[in-house]
């Protein structure tokens, strides 16, 4: 992954040219960046693509 910051994470396009979305991530307590993206397709297809939200839904209380 490049951490240019201006690439798509997805496709590579640069992401300014679109309607960019940005990803993070917490590591050690700090909020690193996790991608970049041209707008929210791209985003939900690298997403599935790289099965990123497997198992991964998180716990919501019972109503
Ligand atoms: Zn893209």
């Amino acid at each position: 992954m490049t951490d240019s910051g201006t690439e798509c994470t997805y496709c590579g396009c640069d992401v300014y040219r679109h309607d960019p979305v940005f990803v993070e991530e917490l590591e050690n307590g700090e909020r690193v960046s996790a991608g970049s993206f041209c707008n929210y397709a791209c985003l939900t297809s690298y997403v599935e693509a790289e099965n990123l939200s497997l198992g991964a839904t998180c716990e919501l209380p019972p109503e």
